[in-house]
């Protein structure tokens, strides 16, 4: 087994109705009072059952994917990401509107550090710590995946846990490219959240850049690169 699997073992990849978290179990619990049209449960990940590409984000927005079920739909965070995977040819559609469309992800898959919406979005490190386990147990079933593509500290944070890696080692930085072992790369993206686009922290071109090199890091042809 290489490196960059070490710590995965098999295990449930998701849980509807995990409550594992006191806090975050009560939050859903009050949320699905406050709004009993809200999806509020885990969330689970989404895209492709033998992906190439693992993108991997924080946790689900209060009214984005805790209200839509799927993970970067329904809120700001998800425009940028979609749009840009399907610039790439790794979506269908450019717009992720519910868990309902026929939108599908290619050679792709979109996963959260944490499953649940966490209040002021800010999971704690036991939720993250806790959470792991079924990231790492994701990591382990998907194993044709050749490039992990962090979006911000926290989810870089939680991919080198899930594979039992130091984070020392691999820091995290904007575009930064880290060989995890001969076959998969962790790559760095600042995240698409509303803050950092409205801040120009992070750009369209910039997160277009990173996603062409997962492409390119995960075999897969870029449209951007078709050209060139
Ligand atoms: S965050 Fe993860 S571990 Fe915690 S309750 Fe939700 S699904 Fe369970």
């Amino acid at each position: 087994m290489s490196a960059a699997r070490a710590r995965s073992t098999p295990g449930a990849v998701y849980d509807a109705h995990c409550t594992r978290c006191p806090r975050l179990a009560a939050f859903l619990e009050r949320t699905r009072r406050e709004h009993p049209d809200y999806f509020a449960h885990p969330v689970p990940s989404f895209g492709a059952a033998r992906p190439r590409i693992l993108i991997v984000g924080l946790a689900p927005g209060m009214h984005g994917a805790n209200r839509t079920g799927r993970p970067f739909t329904g809120d700001h965070a998800g425009i940028l990401l979609y749009r840009t995977l399907h610039e790439a040819g790794l979506a269908t559609g450019a717009v992720s509107h519910s868990a309902r469309d026929r939108l599908r992800l290619l050679n792709t898959r979109i996963a959260n550090a944490v499953k649940c919406v966490p209040p002021a979005n800010r999971p704690s490190p036991v939720e993250i710590r806790r959470c792991n386990a079924f990231l790492a147990a994701e990591i382990h079933e998907l194993s044709q995946v050749a490039v992990y593509l962090a979006l911000g500290r926290v989810a870089h944070a939680a991919v080198l846990m899930a594979l039992g890696l130091s984070s020392g080692r691999y820091p995290f930085a904007h575009g930064r490219e880290h060989r995890l072992d001969a076959t998969h790369w962790l790559l760095d993206s600042y995240h698409c959240s509303r803050y950092n686009t409205a801040t120009r922290r992070l750009t369209p071109a910039m997160f277009e850049a990173v996603l062409s090199r997962a492409c390119e890091r995960a075999g897969l042809p870029h449209p951007g690169r078709a050209a060139g």
